[in-house]
């Protein structure tokens, strides 16, 4: 009999797929079971209305057989076949599908992407892993079973044959194994269950294999047990997916356990958000906020995403447009009717029902962090330490657009309140007359507490907040308010006390050391910007303020980041007028210049001691210390 042709476009793509270099092969099972699960739910729906179709819901089945001698595997079904019409326009063309005019539009770049199996490719993609594949096939109210059957780009025939019931036999003649790649592997049952579950655990139809297992041979002694293998007829998927359960039917347990199976983590997750959503579009999400940051978090091998299914069809495994990059500690799965399963991912980037998802995905996250932030604060302190630094990222990123929504998740470490608090909370406690969010940075919470310009704020009961991540003065600069208050360095210089902002008490001081001052910055030149009189130094000789722009914190972030660039912030030596020092260093100036100068640069480098900055000449320095010493 003669060959009929594949349509001139169904070649290019069936030619495309078998030549393809795309690793995901395995994804023609799906496309196989998927086709096998609509034709069942056809004959279902017929059977509605329709009662000599003699099947309930419950009878239809998909079973999977393989053949390792014969090199062959089939997928069967008992849905609503295909009569001799369907066949020739169903498997011989695909001009219609989603998949091709998506490849069209790529034209020939297609050949070297792999754009092949990102997507719902179809009963072609069949031809990926095999050589020549059969469809014995009879229609529901048909007498007649046909057999069509094709190699690939040659064409097809398409002949009478014999099959007792209705349904379809897909059987694939699996390709020899090559160097790169083992075909082979399609005929292993681990293999074939495995990817059952990857890809079609929610098919709601019972996936069926004859799985071989191993016992105990009956009457063998319990000391010295001898085996066998049988083997049994399973359901390898899991029919209905958890996420179609109503929240208050399904125990904490289940939802642990489906989290730890499916995103392979061992600590239970710390929050189960379930969304179900009718409407615009409708879907159902399961998202997990995981007990403890996977170790790979901040590294590039993370991958952030969501699995999004079609009504139980896994189209994308990590789907990283459903969540704000400011989440992507989130896991879980978005299961979506309107979504088809033909679709790229390149085409699902600018789908419009995807991003209302997303939009409402990220503002359910967001309600149920503050949700936990405001009835379970331990908690939620739990939370931040594992993924707070990448909430402030979200209030940096992209020029702040998400300050809004973000900025009442935060939490620093306060001064007075020895833990981290949210800035609504700081806010609240500020003094009468304190117009602003006083933070301090540095490298840990006991070197910022111990930091000399800290001194007058905390002996007059100002809270600070302490900012001991690189990216929190970022943060802060990106927020630039909060509720209407400023953001200001308690390292600044121009931090006074709540209340004691306009007094200035040392004013007058400037004018009457300003000799001492002119003398210390000529001795150090460009080194520092300016040397002043100290309005928050208490008890403490002297430090360093970096004034408006770059703070010391971002220039040592800024020194590993881009090291080239040698951003500098500006330095402010203030010195306390009414410690001993400065008047040791005041009568130098006028009774023996040569030794006031070592006093100020010695002043200047314990400065940038005390601001966790590297000294220019470190064994300098020590000389100089012992040269005073003797
Ligand atoms: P798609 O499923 O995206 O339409 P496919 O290439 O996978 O594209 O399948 C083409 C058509 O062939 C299906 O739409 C369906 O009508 C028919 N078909 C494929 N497999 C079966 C099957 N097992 N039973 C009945 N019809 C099938």
């Amino acid at each position: 009999m003669a060959k009929k042709q594949f349509k001139a476009e169904s070649r290019r793509l069936l030619d495309l797929m078998v030549n393809s270099i795309y690793t995901h092969h395995e994804i023609f099972l799906r496309e196989i079971v998927s086709n096998a699960s609509d034709a069942c739910d056809k004959l279902c729906y017929k059977a509605l209305t329709d009662d000599s179709v003699g099947l309930g819901r419950k009878d239809f089945k998909i079973e999977i057989k393989a053949d390792k001698d014969a090199c062959l595997l089939t997928v069967s079904d008992n849905g609503i076949g295909m009569d001799k019409e369907d066949l020739e326009n169903n498997l011989g063309v695909i001009a219609s599908s989603g998949s091709f005019q998506f490849k069209q539009e790529l034209g020939d770049d297609a050949k070297d992407s792999d754009v092949i199996g990102q997507f719902g490719v179809g009963f072609y993609s069949a031809f990926m892993v095999s050589d020549h594949i059969t469809v014995v096939t009879k229609k529901y109210g048909s007498d007649t079973a046909y057999m069509w059957q094709s190699s690939g780009a040659d064409g097809y025939t398409v002949t009478e044959c014999e099959k007792e019931s209705v349904g379809t036999d897909v059987i694939m003649h699996i390709r020899p194994d090559t160097d790169d790649e083992k075909f082979s592997e399609f005929l292993e049952g681990w293999r074939l269950q495995e990817l059952v579950r990857k890809y079609s655990d929610y098919i709601r139809f019972p996936i069926r294999m004859e799985v071989s297992k191993t016992r105990k041979k009956e009457g063998s002694p319990d000391d010295k047990p001898e085996y066998e293998t049988y083997s049994e007829v399973e359901t390898l998927n899991s029919m209905v997916p958890i996420w179609q359960r109503q929240k208050s039917k399904v125990k904490k347990e289940e939802y642990d356990k489906f989290y730890r199976d499916k995103f392979s983590d061992y600590a239970e997750p710390q929050r189960v958000i379930a969304v179900s959503a009718e409407g615009a579009v409708t879907y159902k999400a399961l998202l997990f906020v995981p007990s403890q940051q996977p170790f790979n978090y901040y590294s590039k091998d993370f991958e952030a995403g969501l699995q999004l299914y079609s009504s139980g069809v896994l189209i994308m495994d990590k789907c990283a447009d459903l969540l704000p990059e400011y989440f992507r500690f989130v896991r879980g799965v978005v299961d979506s009717p309107d979504l088809s399963l033909n679709i790229s991912r390149e085409l699902l980037q600018h789908d419009r029902q995807l991003k209302v998802i997303a939009a409402n995905l990220d503002k359910k996250i967001r309600a149920d962090l503050s949700k936990m932030m405001k009835d379970e604060p331990e908690e939620y302190s739990k939370f931040w330490k594992n993924f707070g630094r990448q909430l402030k990222y979200g209030v940096v990123s992209e020029f702040g657009a998400h300050k809004e929504d973000l900025q009442d998740l935060l939490l620093f470490y306060s001064s007075t309140e020895k833990k981290p608090v949210s800035l609504a909370d700081y806010v609240s406690r500020m003094k009468e007359g304190q117009e602003s969010i006083y933070y301090a940075a540095g490298e840990t919470v006991e070197t910022v507490d111990r930091l000399p310009q800290l001194e007058a704020l905390k002996d007059a009961g100002t809270e600070v907040l302490y900012f001991t991540e690189d990216v929190d003065e970022f943060t802060a600069q990106a927020l630039t308010t909060y509720r209407e208050k400023k953001f200001l360095s308690a390292l600044s210089g121009d931090a006074a006390p709540a209340g004691e902002g306009e007094k200035k008490p040392e004013e007058s001081g400037e004018s009457e050391y300003k000799s001492v001052f002119d003398f210390v910055k000529e001795t150090l030149g460009d080194q520092v910007k300016e040397v002043k009189a100290s309005k928050i130094l208490k008890s403490h000789p002297v430090c360093l303020t970096a004034g408006p722009g770059l703070s010391f914190e971002m220039e040592k972030y800024f020194a590993v980041v881009q090291p080239d660039q040698k951003l500098k912030a500006d330095r402010i030596l203030e010195l306390n007028t009414s410690h001993p020092a400065f008047s040791a260093l005041e009568k130098a100036v006028s009774g023996d210049p040569e030794k006031a100068k070592k006093y100020a640069s010695l002043l200047y480098d314990q400065a940038l001691l005390i601001a966790g900055l590297p000294l220019d000449d470190p064994s300098g320095y020590t000389d100089l210390v012992c040269e005073l010493l003797v």
